[in-house]
């Protein structure tokens, strides 16, 4: 069985290694790698899922038949994104590809915080939602524009909306490609903070020819063939990662 239980430490040591003998290292994330910066998940013991089902309120049915809660959830969304940061857990994964350690990251996230923190190589296989478009004509529009409830500045129809991909919507293909190669392309991808339950995206870590890596808070996941987990926090598992990484290298 290629599931290898260990104690944190050695596990964290074994990871160290495979991505010093990794040619090509690729990182997906979901939204566990952001909760240590206060955005909530959706699966988690604290996720939003509990409060209300995001397959109902983010999805292209609402953003047709209910304009309103569409716009007063994700004005809500981006809201509390605003002052959020990256934590240290982004700042050390955007160093290893500065330091050549990973070729880049794949994420499900739709905070930015990636490009916060310096990631330069980024698939946002579910957009963005710190910018918006008209679901009209498709323009760009202005974020205060949404949140102020105004009408796209160009057609004027009701129709903002971040660039996020909704519930119901297909995933902006040149972040699916992108994603598929490189994980096709890597002896290693390590997958962190995400209960991998969302499709299509969950299909991705499928095509992995290498190494399958998992470090989340919880034990998930149990169809994928994981050569190693970690069960803990992103944050804490990176930042002893990257001190043995330092103490070695
Ligand atoms: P999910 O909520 O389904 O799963 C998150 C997983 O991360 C859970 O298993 C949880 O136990 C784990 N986790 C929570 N905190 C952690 C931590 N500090 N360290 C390690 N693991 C931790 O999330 P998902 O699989 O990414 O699917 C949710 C979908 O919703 C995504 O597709 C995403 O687009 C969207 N979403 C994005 C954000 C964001 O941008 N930050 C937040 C919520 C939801």
């Amino acid at each position: 069985m290629k599931l290898e239980n260990r104690k944190m430490e050695e596990a964290i040591k074994t990871l160290a290694n495979w991505i010093l003998e990794s040619k090509k290292t690729l990182v997906f994330t979901g939204a566990g790698m952001d909760t240590e910066s206060n955005i909530p998940d959706f699966r988690g013991k604290d996720g939003w899922w509990r409060k209300m089902d995001p397959r109902q309120v983010a999805s292209i049915d609402t953003l047709y038949d209910n304009y309103e809660l569409f716009r007063e959830f994700y004005s809500a969304r981006i809201n509390l994104l605003k002052n959020i940061q990256p934590h240290k857990g982004h700042y050390i994964l955007a160093d290893l590809e500065k330091g050549d350690l990973i070729s880049g990251i794949a994420t499900q996230n739709v905070s930015r915080l990636h490009y916060l923190a310096g990631s330069k190589t980024i698939y946002e296989l579910h957009g963005n939602i710190q910018t918006v478009r008209c679901n009209e004509c498709q323009r760009e529009g202005d974020v205060e524009d949404f949140l102020r409830e105004e009408d796209c500045g160009h057609c004027g129809q009701k129709a903002l909306r971040p660039n996020v991909v909704l519930f119901g919507e297909g995933l902006p293909m040149d972040a699916w490609q992108g994603t598929e190669k490189a994980v096709r392309n890597s002896d290693l991808v390590i997958i962190i903070g995400t209960s991998l339950e969302v499709y299509p995206v969950n299909q991705l870590p499928l095509f992995a020819q290498g190494r399958l890596v998992l470090i989340n808070m919880e034990d998930v996941a149990i169809d994928y063939d994981f050569h190693l987990k970690i069960l803990g926090k992103a944050g804490q598992v990176l930042e002893n990662l990257d001190n043995y990484l330092r103490s070695i290298i």
